[in-house]
């Protein structure tokens, strides 16, 4: 089975209202819908959840005749090939060059590039063999424990508006859920993750992400202030520059298990964050870099050294790696409908999802079917 053609669709849905994690506002839903066809008439879907939409969707469209004649059950040599661009390997006086070169700067684009094709390659897989992901994967089993995500720090609405809407998934029925902290200063912070558990009760999982926000010193007197509250995980409390190091500097001072991962691009990041920055739970995302081989090769090392999964983002994507790793522990998922219109409104065919509990079905690959019209909508 050939690859024939490679097309990339991005679209960006404006939000009901700006999102701020700790230090950045976010108000438009940005993703990447490709599609990957081959010459037996089965089509892959794969999602691409990284920005600038136009770059990347440029790269992923380029790369068609990179890939265009190779087998597309052969994810590992695809992924190869892609991956070679971002190393090039080219001789002085050499004229024959026939792939694409980039910049040093285009790495992180042919990175998502390669997630959004490489998710297809495996839909393709899963198609042919008439199998969803998750027995593809050697999984046994559909259900999947899914966290709420949310707790913004929304425009518009008190910082302590969260207590309300974390109590609200509890009464749903989740078990487990996150918000967001570093956007306040540690008191108010104190404020709204006392208030948090207070409202979800003791035996509610409640973990908290800052995105990013601390120095490793403002760090450790955050979670210093949030540990008696009983954080379940401690999720990319540094800078992106100290996410290796610092993190196992932080690990080293608090109880409270650290997780990250969803930031970087390789797989070396992730095994140096699991050897260096003692971190618990890996965030990889497969929908931003590398697709699902570089996820099912992180799972296998962070599995080597007793570090659990919990993917980030995508649940239609990561609950099948979820359902088949043993040390899968949950997906991530953000029941706000407004906070989340791909889920809600143009993945047509997907995963059920209930409080708590993500269910994957027999549909083949990863089980998802796209309303187009949005897409066509949407497209930038
Ligand atoms: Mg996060």
């Amino acid at each position: 089975m050939k690859i024939t053609r490679v097309k990339a669709h991005p679209m960006s849905m404006k939000l009901d209202k700006v999102y701020w994690t700790s230090r950045a506002p976010w108000g438009t839903y940005n993703t990447i819908v490709v599609e990957v066809e081959t010459d037996e008439g089965i089509t892959g879907i794969g999602t691409i959840n990284k920005t600038p939409l136009k770059d990347i969707a440029d790269i992923t469209d380029s790369l068609e005749p990179v890939i265009k004649g190779m087998d597309a059950l052969a994810h590992e040599a695809v992924w190869d090939r892609i991956f070679n661009l971002t190393v090039p390997h080219i001789e002085q006086g050499q004229t024959n060059v026939t792939r694409p070169i980039f910049d040093q700067n285009k790495r992180v684009f042919i990175m998502a590039a390669l997630a959004g094709i490489d998710l297809a390659l495996w839909d393709i897989k899963g198609k042919a063999l008439k199998l969803p992901m998750w027995r593809l994967l050697g999984g046994n089993r559909r259900e999947v424990p899914a966290y709420a995500s949310g707790g913004y720090y929304e425009e518009g609405r008190s910082p302590l508006a969260v207590i309300d809407e974390m109590a609200g998934y509890a009464a749903q029925g989740y078990t487990a859920v996150k918000m967001k902290c570093g956007g306040a200063n540690i008191e108010g912070d104190i404020a709204r993750i006392s208030g948090v558990r207070k409202a979800i009760g003791d035996k509610a999982s409640l973990m908290i992400d800052a995105n990013g926000a601390y120095t490793l010193r403002d760090a450790e007197r955050a979670i210093k202030a949030f540990e008696p509250y009983d954080i379940f995980w401690f999720e990319e409390p540094l800078h992106w520059y100290d996410a290796t190091r610092g993190l196992g500097r932080l690990a080293a001072c608090t109880n409270v298990p650290l997780a990250s991962g969803e930031s970087e691009i390789h797989f070396n990041a992730v095994r140096d964050q699991i050897d260096l920055g003692g971190i618990r739970y890996v965030q990889w995302d497969c929908t931003r870099a590398g697709g699902l081989t570089e996820g099912l090769r992180i799972a296998a090392y962070a599995m080597a050294h007793g570090v659990q999964i919990a993917y980030h983002h995508d649940p239609q994507i990561h609950g099948h790696l979820m359902a088949a790793q043993p040390h899968g522990y949950c997906v991530e998922s953000f029941p706000s409908v407004p906070r989340d219109p791909f889920w809600h409104q143009v993945l047509t065919q997907k995963p059920k999802l209930e409080a708590g509990k993500l269910t994957l079905d027999d549909e083949p690959g990863f089980g998802i079917d796209i309303d187009w019209k949005m897409v066509e909508r949407w497209k930038i």
